[in-house]
């Protein structure tokens, strides 16, 4: 018998805005929860999107699977139920890594460039997660400056970073989706071993058809206020494409 069946549920680690973290009766491991709630500007803007964690859940199952199967090293372990995963316990670095493939939203403004503009190889940011500082972007210096990671680390992971892009530019595209850019996590685990973490889902990507260049993502709230209808059509859109070979 698998293990992980040996699993229980045991008190509420921590609470975020779409997820809830539970420890296991295993130390090493995790139980993530995904809520139905969707925010924007660091918690000010909130709705409730009834099953959207059911939706986020499963699509982010099957990008990590991809992922794992593509040599990635992630936190997560298995789907357990339809909001919940069993992962790996990590220390999450508090960076934010931001991908971009597409020139828009802040980039837009600060680089002076056209919205829609390829970006050929990618830009990658790093914000501080920091809710009082309100995620500052910040540069290499200022991360190792602050202690949280060393140059060792954040080249390992910028060359993990570029790998995961290229991957998943690919694996989008072939469902007619443009990843346009997408922010990611990652945590140190008990063996200090850097994990990728924490989600990928319309919540934390832009994700824009191929064909007619809507979106399919979290900026439908976030940007235009669209009806809940429609956001969970378009995440719902999303996991059909995933699902499809
Ligand atoms: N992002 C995210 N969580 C955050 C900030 C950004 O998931 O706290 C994602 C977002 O969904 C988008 C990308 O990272 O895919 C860039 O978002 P940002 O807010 O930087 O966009 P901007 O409007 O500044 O271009």
């Amino acid at each position: 018998m698998n293990q992980n069946s040996f699993i229980i549920k045991k008190s509420v680690f921590s609470e975020g805005k779409t997820k809830k973290i539970y420890l296991t009766n295993d130390p090493f491991k995790i139980i993530v929860h995904h809520k139905d709630n969707l925010t924007a500007l660091n918690g000010l803007k909130k709705i409730f999107l009834l099953d959207k964690g059911i939706l986020n859940n499963e699509i982010t199952t099957l990008i990590f699977r991809f992922l794992h199967s593509s040599g990635i090293k992630t936190h997560f372990i298995q789907k357990i139920n339809n909001r919940e995963q069993l992962c790996h316990k990590v220390q999450i670095i508090p960076l934010e890594f931001v991908i971009r493939n597409v020139v828009t939203g802040s980039l837009s403004n600060r680089l002076g460039i056209k919205e829609e503009k390829i970006i050929p190889n990618g830009i990658i940011e790093i914000f501080y997660k920091n809710d009082t500082l309100e995620d500052p972007l910040i540069n290499d210096n200022h991360a190792v400056f602050l202690g949280i990671i060393s140059y060792e680390e954040l080249n390992y992971i910028y060359s993990i970073v570029k790998n995961i892009n290229n991957l998943l530019k690919i694996y989008f595209l072939n469902k007619n989706i443009i990843l346009v850019d997408f922010k990611i996590e990652f945590g140190r685990s008990h063996k200090n071993e850097i994990l990728l973490s924490d989600e990928i889902s319309p919540d934390t990507c832009r994700f824009w058809d191929k064909k007619t260049m809507k979106k399919l993502d979290k900026d439908l709230f976030r940007l235009e206020s669209q009806k809940k209808d429609k956001i969970f059509d378009s995440y719902m859109e999303v996991l059909k494409r995933l699902n499809q070979e």
